[in-house]
Formats: structure tokens, sequence, C-alpha cells
């Protein structure tokens, strides 16, 4: 059943083109807005424990419009991987998202996890979030974030049959690549830095029994992390989640960093269909 062939699951090459504007690195802000549905997907019963759901449920009242305070002070457009159920259940804080100029890609329906669903269930996943895309926002999505941070051979394939342009979901490189799949050349992606994914330092307790990360922990490894790929030219790509980034103190950490971006002056800020329509130029010409 499972293919154990030594042999490497991505061949793909990540080209060396350059950054726009004559940057030397670039920075990719990103949030998963998964609001109530991370829980709900995640067990049924859930939908009942109303504590449980509050956590999602900050996201909208509070978690979002204080980022989108945030990344108006530094002027910087950003990508939020909404689920569709999140864009059904609250469609104002979308729009208010859209309205800033920021871009709103797919996260599955009910981030269900891609690598474990049956076939019938990854094809809804996928259509029911375009769906909702279209009817609730009036767009479609250039990109697309697997919940749960997996995905699978199926759902690459099924990604490029619906015309999604790029992925930032794998952790294999510091610059784009193009996908190559069975079926031929596949989406671009946008690789993440992992240690970008802020649910690990700030809502631990009820997924973890590790204690919350304070600011300087987290500000420290942004840094650590962010300088050295620049030094390397790279990108990097932010999974930062509303309802642990929109907390108090953890605004802060995404001000201070972004504050220490921007004051680097060589660094190329897009969203993820900017670093799309980038590579596909580069390919055109460069490459
Ligand atoms: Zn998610």
């Amino acid at each position: 059943m499972f293919d154990l062939s030594p042999k490497p699951a991505n061949t793909a090459v990540a080209p060396d083109f350059p950054w726009p504007l004559g940057k030397t690195c670039a920075l990719f802000p990103a949030f998963d807005v998964d609001a109530e549905s991370v829980w709900i997907g995640a067990d049924p019963a859930n939908a009942r424990r109303l504590i449980t759901r509050s956590y999602g449920g900050y996201e909208a009242r509070v978690g979002i419009p204080k980022i989108l305070e945030t990344l108006r002070h530094h002027e910087v457009k950003a990508t939020f991987f909404v689920t569709g159920w999140s864009i059904d259940a609250h469609p104002a804080i979308c729009e208010a998202i859209l309205a800033d100029g920021h871009e709103i890609a797919h996260h599955g329906y009910l981030h269900l996890r891609p690598d474990t669903a049956d076939e019938a269930t990854l094809i809804e996943e996928m259509d029911r979030a375009i769906d909702a895309m279209k009817r609730v926002l009036g767009i479609f999505p250039a990109g697309y974030r697997a919940p749960w941070g997996e995905t699978s051979p199926e759902q690459m394939e099924l990604l490029k049959s619906r015309g999604i342009r790029y992925s930032s979901s794998f952790r294999d490189d510091i610059r784009p690549y193009r996908h190559i799949l069975p079926s031929g050349p596949g989406p671009i992606e946008i690789p993440v830095n992992y240690s970008f994914d802020d649910w690990s330092y700030g809502l631990t307790h009820r997924t973890s029994p590790r204690a919350m990360f304070g600011r300087e922990a987290v500000l420290s490894i942004w840094k650590d992390e962010f300088d050295q790929t620049r030094e390397w030219g790279g990108v990097t790509t932010m999974v930062m989640h509303p309802q642990v980034t929109g907390r108090p103190m953890r605004i802060r950490i995404l001000d201070q960093f972004l504050e220490h971006v921007r004051q680097c002056g060589d660094v190329w800020i897009g969203r993820g269909v900017d670093f799309a329509d980038h590579f596909e130029a580069c390919e055109a010409t460069v490459l």
C-alpha cells in the first residue's frame, strides 16, 4: 500500500532567480484563519463545547481586527489562508481582510486532514471551500495551505486540477520552486518556515503540555531564522494563527518582528499571489 522505496519524495529544483525591486531576500507574511473549524473539524463533539469553540471565536472578534491594525501600521500586505467554514461563519471579517488589500487563499473547508481523507472527502473539502469563496466573497483562490500541515499525492493533483497556482505547505527549502507531479508540472511552492508556526508557542495547553513561550523567546527564534534566511537570500514564510497571534501580549511579537524586517531595507515583502506572479514571470524570462 505504501511506497517505501529509497528515493526522495520531492525532486523539484528551486531556481535562483532575483527578487523584485533589487531586494536580496523576501518575507511572506501569512496567517492561517482556522477560527472554530480547527476545533470542530478535529472532533465534531467540540461543536457543543462552547469554551473550546471560543478559542476560535476570538479570531473574528478581536484577533484579526488587531492584526489588520498592525499590518496597516507597517504598510504590509499579507495572505490569509481561510477555511471555507470560516468564510461562511465570518463573512464580515473576510471582507475587512480583502478591503485592506490582503489576499484570501484556500485552507480546506472544515480543516480536515488531506492525508487521511477518502477521495470523496478530499474533493468536498476542496470544492466546498472554493464555492464559499466565490459565493460569499466573489473571489477564486490563487493559493492553498494544507490544514494540519500535511498533504498527499492525491491532494497535490487535486490542487493542479482546480487551477490553484501555488501551495505554501512544504518544509523543504528556503526558495520557491514548482512541484513536479506524476501528471507533469504542478503548483508553485512557497515553502514555510515552521519556526513561524505560532500555534506551537502560544496555544499549547490544549494541544501539548508544553508551557507558553514568552515574547523574548519567540522574537529571538524569529529574528535568528529570518536573519540567516536573509543572508542566504531566501524567503521567510510565516505560519501565524490569529487565535494565537492576536492575543494581547503576542501582537507585540508580530509588531516588533515586522519593525525588525522593515529596518533591514533589502527585504521584498509580498502576498502569496505576488510570489506566484513573480515566479511565473521569471519562468518566462530569466529561467
Ligand atoms: Zn489551519
